[in-house]
């Protein structure tokens, strides 16, 4: 077949279930948002009816065919085509390399794992979920040694997340993270300063924070005539296209910070998806790299920019003028309350400091599984240890512990450290943009938020998926992924908070 049209049939078929993928995401955001009690069962059965078709599309043999067509060809001398088509090839190869047999086995335990997950998780059942638990283990090693590694078995778990990043890598990282971690969280525990944090649990109503979060968000960048904020119960943000990128939130009116920061956080994922060369829809080079580099922008938006003083030296006044409850209130008291340090055995709920301390627990658990050097019935007692040794709390249940997070469930071993690596990317690239825009924080303290997304387009946004994510980040910074610059931000800011 002649390269040219090859290539092309490649592009069609790729915008094909590019669209295919949107109506599923369109889709999927009403079943999180508007949905009547009893359309559920039917959405889930079009779903799985969409499912079948874009995977059998996505692995038709044809596609290996023209890829290959492409690949023996002068074509791959234009950086795009050679880029899209390497990206396709892997992503190709590795959809076709699972026997459909496990695929199958694969989607109903993690769909039945989900399902237990709920229903044992509300009964603190922990016995009643293992065997759904090893299940899931056994398969996901099957899956990884289907897909195949470099090293060893969890290098596969990660490639599905953060393509690029090896296991090696990921242990290097964190390992610069943990010590000063710890030792930074005892250095707060130690100080006798506290954050006034009651001022956050006054009444807040939630049409006062949505008219707040919808004023502030198009300030940041976020642009609601490509986008939109809805309530829900698990806030999260969906791409439709980049001209349709949704975000969700949800309401405490007795709580200033879950709505405000989620927002925030979301319109980070979403201005990334809205920054995406549209010309590129349908194939990589249109498409977001990884879970870490997504999550580097959602955590730079809502804590380097969102928590920062600067940022509320601009719109604390308006926030005054808005809640009652901030009557009163100074400025650096405020900040200081929206940035308390405090371990907490959930997750979702943890601040800058101990977030991490959480993901590198989990991350060390699901490594020992994929050693088997811990089998499935040993999590709960190691879990408890390393809460201990990180947090200084212990579970009194284990659906505050081990059973809190739906991940493992549904088969998603190998994401969590994706959050982590958004922090250590997020400090990196926040450093890069100061060395290039000066002080960011002055900027936000005259409301120029454009500088900083400006920079975000041009050095992360408009690469899709060009690069793999380290070399994207070296790119962009100059240096392979560290978590140096992390350390160093969580030290200054935390260190002026506190007075260490
Ligand atoms: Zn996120």
């Amino acid at each position: 077949m002649d390269p040219k049209s090859a290539y092309r049939e490649l592009v069609e078929r790729g915008r094909e279930l590019a669209y295919l993928r949107a109506l599923g995401a369109l889709a999927g955001w009403d079943q999180r948002t508007y949905i009547p009690e009893r359309g559920h069962a039917h959405r889930a059965k079009a779903f799985a009816a969409l499912t079948g078709v874009v995977h059998r599309k996505a692995t038709d043999p044809a596609i290996g065919r023209l890829l290959a067509a492409v690949e023996d060809s002068s074509l791959m001398e234009d950086p795009d085509v050679r880029a899209n088509v390497i990206r396709w090839r892997r992503d190709y190869d590795r959809a076709t390399r699972v026997p459909e047999r496990l695929a199958v086995e694969l989607a109903e335990a993690e769909s039945a794992g989900e399902s237990a997950w709920a229903e044992k998780r509300a009964q603190n059942d922990w016995a009643g979920f293992l065997p759904y638990l090893r299940r899931i283990v056994e398969l996901k090693k099957a899956y990884a040694e289907a897909v195949g590694f470099e090293e060893e078995l969890y290098d596969a778990l990660l490639e599905d997340y953060e393509p690029g990043l090896t296991t090696r890598e990921v242990a290097r990282l964190f390992a610069e993270l943990r010590p000063r971690a710890l030792d930074l969280l005892k250095r707060i525990q130690a100080s006798d300063r506290r954050p006034p944090v009651a001022i956050l649990h006054r009444s807040y109503p939630q049409r006062d924070q949505e008219a707040f979060i919808l004023e502030i968000l198009p300030e940041l960048g976020y642009d609601l005539r490509s986008g939109r904020l809805d309530p829900t119960l698990h806030p999260f943000a969906i791409r439709i296209h980049p001209g349709d990128v949704r975000i969700t939130t949800r309401y405490f009116e007795d709580f200033f910070s879950a709505a405000f920061f989620g927002s925030v956080h979301e319109a980070g994922h979403a201005m990334y998806e809205q920054g995406l060369p549209e010309e590129h829809w349908g194939t990589p080079l249109g498409e977001s790299v990884s879970l870490g580099v997504h999550e580097s922008q959602s955590r730079m938006w809502e804590n380097f920019v969102g928590r920062s003083l600067g940022f509320w030296r601009y719109f604390f006044p308006r926030a005054q003028k808005r809640f009652a409850a901030l009557t009163g209130v100074t400025l650096e008291d405020f900040v200081f309350a929206i940035n308390e340090v405090k371990p907490s055995l959930i997750r979702v709920e943890a601040d800058e400091v101990t977030y991490n301390l959480h993901v590198l627990l989990r991350f060390e658990l699901e490594l020992a599984l994929f050693r088997s050097e811990l089998d499935p019935s040993d999590l709960p007692q190691a879990w408890n240890e390393k809460m201990r040794a990180y947090l200084g709390l212990e579970p009194a249940t284990y659906a505050d512990g081990v059973m809190q997070d739906v991940h493992w469930s549904g088969g998603s071993f190998g994401y969590f450290p994706t959050y982590t690596l958004g922090n250590v990317y997020a400090a990196q690239l926040f450093a890069a943009a100061e060395r290039a825009l000066g002080p960011l924080e002055e900027r936000f303290a005259r409301g120029e938020f454009g500088p900083l997304l400006a920079w975000l387009r041009a050095n992360v946004h408009r690469h899709g998926r060009r690069y793999l994510p380290p070399e994207l980040i070296e790119r962009a910074t100059g240096e392979p992924p560290t978590a140096r610059y992390l350390n160093a931000y969580l030290e200054a800011k935390f260190g002026a908070l506190y007075g260490l």
